[in-house]
């Protein structure tokens, strides 16, 4: 499903802005490059582009949805339109000759001609070459979309052919929302919306099970490092070290201790951002009243410090047990 024009607004205002004004000053390029990560609406944008290049109706510089040309290019059929994935690993060579004879094949409909290249990234090089002059001289009105993930794997010599049209990250908020429409607890969706960017992986996080166990560990353990020593280790011992065994379980399970620590800061310093753990709200503004903004950023050093030791392959219950003793210090619970 291709999203409204509102969404894609909310999402990228930036990028509809600036496409709207190439409409709207009649300066359409040969040839652009969406760059941006996964799931900020690069596919559903070059749409919303092709669609208003080719509406017959366009008001406010909005495609009007109804006409032919719109309705074909929402049902796939358009024929103006040309769009090529990777083949497996690559983009092949053939894959771009194939474009290339049906853009400059006679007998088209009337009007401006559009391909869209997806995982552009992935041209090898000599896929690359072959497209590079096609893209500079089409034959006729042409419009290249480029999509990628990885701007900087894209040849120099196409990038300097192509207008960059840059994608912004999506903001919190609407992953957020857009979590809790599709029935996903506010507490979920605040810690998963921190840890990925992309609303496809974000729900299939907060709906992991694993995932859930390690939230809950971390806290766990957020809560038992507040009381003392003892029992911080034991949860070490009797939960952490055996439910984070892989080097990226350990990661993202320190990512997600750290954010408690950020959590207890943004309470401290009352702010009014959406905390990673909103039911945790009351223990950490405890746990704040006992700390100083000193004390939280030691602690905050000491968890980076642990992802560090990490790196350097240390033991990982030395790790735990060096790290459970800096969290510790200075604590003034009785
Ligand atoms: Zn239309």
């Amino acid at each position: 499903m291709i999203e409204s024009v509102e969404k894609l607004t909310k999402v990228q205002p930036v990028v509809m802005k600036q496409l709207q004004t190439i409409y709207e000053k009649n300066r359409t390029g040969h040839a652009y490059i969406f760059d941006g990560a996964k799931g900020t609406g690069k596919r559903d944008v070059a749409m919303f582009f092709v669609k208003l290049l080719s509406c017959l109706n366009v008001s406010k510089n909005v495609p009007c949805e109804t006409c032919r040309n719109c309705k074909r290019i929402d049902s796939g059929n358009y024929p103006n339109l040309f769009q090529i994935e990777p083949d497996g690993q690559s983009i092949k060579i053939d894959q771009i000759r194939d474009l290339i004879s049906e853009m400059t094949r006679t007998g088209f409909e009337e009007g401006r001609k559009f391909y869209i290249i997806h995982h552009a990234d992935r041209l090898n090089n000599s896929s690359a070459n072959t497209l590079l002059k096609f893209l500079e001289e089409p034959d006729g009105e042409v419009t290249a979309i480029l999509l990628t993930e990885a701007y900087h794997s894209i040849l120099p010599t196409i990038q300097s052919r192509c207008q960059h049209i840059k994608f912004s990250d999506v903001p919190r908020e609407i992953i957020m929302s857009r979590m809790q429409e599709q029935g996903i607890s506010l507490s979920m969706s605040a810690t998963v919306s921190l840890v990925t960017n992309d609303l496809e992986t974000a729900i299939s996080l907060a709906k992991d099970e694993q995932f859930a166990h390690a939230r809950k560990t971390v806290l766990k353990l957020v809560e038992a490092v507040k009381r003392n020593i003892h029992e911080a280790l034991f949860i070490v011992y009797d939960e952490w070290l055996p439910s984070f065994k892989e080097r990226s379980e350990i990661e993202l399970a320190l990512d997600l201790l750290l954010f408690a620590y950020r959590d207890i800061v943004a309470v401290k310093a009352d702010s009014k951002s959406v905390l990673v753990y909103p039911e945790m709200v009351s223990s950490f503004r405890e746990i704040a009243l006992h700390s100083t903004y000193e004390q939280l950023s030691n602690q905050m050093q000491s968890i980076l410090q642990a992802r560090q030791n990490l790196q350097r392959n240390m033991n990982r219950t030395l790790m735990m047990e060096q790290l459970m003793l800096n969290l510790q210090e200075g604590y003034t619970f009785v």
